[in-house]
């Protein structure tokens, strides 16, 4: 029997990497991952056997990482960020009674994101995925109200894409209904890779055309403030 290893690999580059990736990487005979992704591997890869398919193919990736740990490889399939938030850990347990599956986790978008901007997230936080693909559009709208109303800092992945142009948009004037318009909110595209973008805006003056499905944004919650290019959230709710 194999063994299959789900990894997350972080945001960009190896510098990102666990040491535990690297070590589960290296141990590994076959890599099963989306094609850009195998490219952060870089050298690692080398030697590998490498299977890689389109982005609209994940759940057949995780069935040809599933089948080649059944026939006694050491298989690992990478996810960005880490693989058990909006990756392949899901997906690959669903499916794989049985194996031996382990799970390594990776540096996620947000935090990622978050470092660039200092300090935004620090207290109770809501990541919400914009896509509509896995998710219908009333339980997002529902789970964005929740987190406004709890004063939650929201973090939104897959915040715009071309076939999704205004979800960013009809989302944050959702927040505009109860949050202040002056909301800190930090903008992070291509995090942990080459041209990183980091933008400090507010609720009432986003930029939508600078969002795009390489990017994290993070809204801060009632207490969070900015200095100079920091975006900073308390720890707490006591007053400074
Ligand atoms: N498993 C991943 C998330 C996959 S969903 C993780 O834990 O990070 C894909 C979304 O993640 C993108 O649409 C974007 O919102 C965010 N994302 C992934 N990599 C990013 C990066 N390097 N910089 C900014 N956002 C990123």
């Amino acid at each position: 029997m194999g063994k299959l290893y789900v990894i997350g690999i972080g945001p960009g580059g190896q510098e990102y990497f666990t040491e535990k990736a690297l070590t589960a990487i290296k141990e590994s005979n076959i890599i099963v991952g989306y094609t850009p992704y195998i490219e952060y591997l870089g050298d690692l890869a080398k030697d590998k056997e490498i299977y890689s398919t389109g982005m609209k193919s994940e759940i057949e990736r995780c069935e040809k990482a599933i089948s080649l740990a059944r026939e006694g490889n050491i298989v690992s399939i990478v996810s960005t960020g880490d693989a058990g938030l909006y990756g392949m850990a899901g997906p690959i347990l669903e499916r794989s009674e049985g194996v031996n599956v382990e799970v390594v986790p990776g540096v996620s978008a947000n935090f990622a994101a978050a470092a660039y901007l200092g300090a935004p997230i620090m207290h109770d936080f809501a990541t919400i995925s914009l896509s509509d693909l896995l998710t219908p559009w009333e339980v997002i709208v529902k789970r964005v109200k929740a987190a406004r109303d709890g004063d939650f800092v929201i973090c939104f992945y897959n915040p715009r894409s071309k076939g999704r142009k205004d979800h960013l948009e009809k989302m944050i004037n959702l927040l505009l209904e109860k949050k202040a318009p002056k909301t800190p909110v930090g903008i992070v595209k291509d995090a942990g890779r080459k041209g990183t973008k980091v933008t400090l805006t507010t609720l009432d003056s986003i930029d939508y055309e600078e969002v795009d499905m390489l990017t994290t944004v993070i809204v801060g919650n009632s207490k969070t403030f900015t200095r100079g290019e920091l975006m900073i959230t308390p720890r707490g709710y006591e007053n400074k």
